[in-house]
């Protein structure tokens, strides 16, 4: 059976059968642009909109749901259909409001101060998984009087480990949720052939690097990928990248107290960032809390003062603000109930 998000408009046209074309726009309206549930399309008689949503069921089971920040971050926990669960997050500012996707369940990158790489991989989500969660997501915000506008890939597990899937729902948000690509933000490690495959799709979508370090030996320690794929090829990739798209390039920097806040670390970074032909932005991340990495977080005034000699040195910083510390759904937290790494690479139906 075809997942209600995963459907193509072919599809949902051979599964309604015998029903008339202007039933299935408008119900292909409804799931898509309108983020309607199929028993709220009042348009469509009581019948078909219970013969919607037996035929196209649900890829996410709501676990729990977890509220923070006076209602302004929410988690949201799902089970899969083969019981493995991922975790979602919906952020509500004055301005605007995000949803924070996940792409895989677990990730594979290890990253030690992660929880999510902390608890290993279990698998890959496909599009729909992906697009169902803005959607649920979206409709959580709507409850609510507000409108998602960004959506970011910065759940558990690496997009670019899982670049089809996730370019198909990228896809899926632009072309059939209206949403434009301005708005869309990839975060990876540093998969290079992740970064070139997506930079030879047409949209232009925002691209952050997980950076963390701005040397190879301090990288490698922190970020395992990089031994893999060194600053130097990365820098590159990410240069090709935005000489085709001609978007401004971030990079995030969970601030780890004595391992990457010292002056000579932002003096690395700088450089990096000046040396770039666009001159990158850098989104400082106080390090959140994680069972698995014994070491804190930089002090307060330490990532202020960061930031003030990064700004010193000619490149922009944001310090941004943690969501849902309180709850675990804040960067890096997610693990979707798993505290402990359990194997590398567990199965589909554990
Ligand atoms: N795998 C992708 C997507 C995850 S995004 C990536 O690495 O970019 C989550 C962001 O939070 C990444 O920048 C990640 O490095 C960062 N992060 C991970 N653990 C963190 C922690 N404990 N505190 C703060 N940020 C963390």
């Amino acid at each position: 059976m075809t997942s209600r998000y995963g459907i193509t408009q072919d599809e949902l046209v051979s599964l309604l059968a015998g029903h008339p074309r202007y039933r299935v726009d408008q119900i292909w309206r409804g799931l898509f642009a309108e983020f309607v549930a199929p028993a709220d399309m009042t348009n469509l008689p009581k019948e078909l909109r219970a013969e919607v949503d037996r035929v196209l069921p649900l890829a996410l089971e709501t676990v729990t749901e977890s509220v923070s920040d006076r209602g302004d971050t929410i988690k949201f926990l799902w089970s899969l259909a083969d019981g493995s669960r991922i975790e979602t997050v919906l952020m509500l500012y004055p301005d605007r409001a995000t949803v924070c996707v996940s792409t895989q369940a677990g990730c594979a990158m290890a990253c030690g101060f992660c929880a999510t790489g902390q608890a290993g991989f279990t698998r890959h989500l496909d599009h729909s998984e992906i697009v169902e969660q803005v959607v649920r997501a979206t409709q959580r915000a709507k409850s609510m009087g507000r409108r998602v506008s960004n959506v970011v890939y910065m759940g558990m597990g690496e997009p670019l480990a899982n670049e089809e899937p996730v370019w198909q729902s990228l896809v899926r948000l632009h072309d059939d949720c209206g949403m434009s690509a301005r708005h869309l933000t990839v975060s990876t490690v540093g998969i290079v052939p992740g970064i070139r495959k997506l930079a030879t799709r047409p949209l232009p979508v925002n691209l952050a690097v997980s950076l963390h370090a701005a040397n190879d030996d301090k990288r490698d320690a922190l970020v395992p990928i990089n031994k893999r794929y060194p600053l130097g090829e990365l820098m590159k990739a990410c240069d090709d990248y935005l000489d085709v798209k001609g978007r401004r390039l971030s990079f995030e920097w969970a601030m780890i107290d004595g391992v990457n806040d010292h002056p000579s670390d932002a003096v690395e970074l700088a450089n990096l960032c000046r040396s770039r032909r666009l001159p990158a932005h850098v989104n400082l991340i106080p390090l959140n809390p994680t069972p698995g990495y014994p070491v804190r977080g930089s002090a307060k005034s330490k990532v202020y003062g960061f930031r003030d000699q990064l700004e010193a040195l000619g490149v922009n910083a944001t310090v941004r603000r943690n969501r849902g510390t309180d709850i675990d759904a804040a960067c890096g937290q997610l693990a979707a109930g798993q505290s402990v790494r359990i194997t590398p690479s567990r199965s589909n139906r554990d």
